[in-house]
C-alpha cells in the first residue's frame, strides 16, 4: 500500500494571492501548498481522497493518470470542485469512478454537479461517469478493500475521515469523540489536520493536532490542510518526536 499526499494547503492555497509573508514568499518546495487531498494505491486500486480545486495540477505534478474511486471527506468547496477533471479519466479509460461518502455531503454534491447527471451529457460523455454510493458509518468495501469510516465534528457539521488497513485520513475536523477515536488504534500512520497555531472555530491548530496525535499513538503523524502560519522547517524542528508537516508530493510506503 502506498499513499502519495496530493496536497496540504487550507482552503485558499499557499502562497496565499496577495501575500508577501514569510511563509508565502519562501523558496522552500514544503511551502507550496496547494489544496488538501491523498491518493492510496491499495490491492492495485487507486483511492483519492476529495476532489481538491487543484485535482488536475496534483495528477500531472504527480504523473498520475488513473483513478477509481474516490472518498468524500466533505462537500466544502476546496475538497470537491476539482470533481469535473475525473472526466478525462472517465473517457480515457471508458469506465465508471465510484464516489464514496456521507448520504448529506453527496446530496451537496448532487446539487452543486447537478449537470453530471444529465441523461444527454452523459449519453455524450462530456461529464464525469461517476457513481454515487452513500454511507453511513459503517465499515464498507470498494472492491476487495475495506474501508472503514471516522465520523468527526468540523465545527457544527459532522464528517468523515477514513481508515485502510494500519492508515487513517482525518482532514477538517474540530472535535473526535472517544468512540471514533478508538477506531484509531494500532495505527502505523495516522494524517491529520492542523490548521495554524491560533485557535479556530472549525479546524484544530497545530496544539489541538498534537495532542489528538499523542492520544491516539501512532507511528507517524503527517499534518495537513496548513495555513501560511505554519512555514515547514521551522515548524517542523518544534514538533515531538513522530510528528511532522506534510508535504505536497510526500510518498508514505505501508
Ligand atoms: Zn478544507
Ligand atoms: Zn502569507
Ligand atoms: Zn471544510
Amino acid at each position: 500500500m502506498k499513499v502519495i499526499i496530493l496536497g496540504t494547503g487550507t482552503s485558499q492555497g499557499v502562497p496565499v494571492i496577495g501575500c508577501r509573508c514569510e511563509t508565502c514568499n519562501s523558496k522552500n518546495p514544503k511551502d507550496k501548498r496547494t489544496r488538501t487531498s491523498a491518493i492510496i494505491n491499495v490491492n492495485n486500486s487507486n483511492i483519492l481522497i476529495d476532489t481538491s480545486v487543484d485535482f488536475r495540477q496534483q495528477m500531472l505534478s504527480n504523473n498520475l493518470n488513473d483513478i477509481d474511486s474516490v472518498l468524500y471527506t466533505h462537500h466544502h468547496v476546496d475538497h470537491i470542485f476539482g470533481m469535473d477533471d475525473l472526466r478525462q479519466i472517465t473517457q480515457r479509460f471508458d469506465k465508471k469512478i465510484d464516489i464514496y461518502g456521507r448520504k448529506d455531503t453527496l446530496d451537496e454534491l448532487r446539487i452543486t454537479f447537478r449537470y453530471v447527471f444529465d441523461k444527454q451529457l452523459i449519453r455524450h460523455n462530456s461529464v464525469p461517469i461517476v457513481k454515487f454510493h452513500d454511507k453511513s458509518n459503517r465499515k464498507f468495501r470498494s472492491g476487495v478493500t475495506e474501508i472503514m469510516p471516522i465520523e468527526v465534528h468540523h465545527g457544527n457539521i459532522k464528517i468523515f475521515g477514513y481508515r485502510i488497513n494500519d492508515f487513517a485520513y482525518i482532514t477538517d475536523a474540530s472535535a473526535i469523540d472517544e468512540k471514533e477515536l478508538a477506531k484509531l488504534k494500532g495505527l502505523k500512520v495516522l494524517v491529520l489536520n492542523a490548521l495554524r497555531i491560533r485557535p479556530h472555530p472549525t479546524h484544530f491548530n497545530l496544539q489541538q493536532a498534537i495532542e489528538i496525535s499523542k492520544s491516539v499513538n501512532p507511528e507517524k503523524t503527517y499534518l495537513t490542510h496548513l495555513t501560511h502560519d505554519l512555514i515547514h522547517d521551522k515548524i517542523n524542528q518544534t514538533l515531538p518526536k513522530g510528528i511532522e508537516l506534510a508535504y505536497d508530493g510526500l510518498e508514505i510506503d505501508l
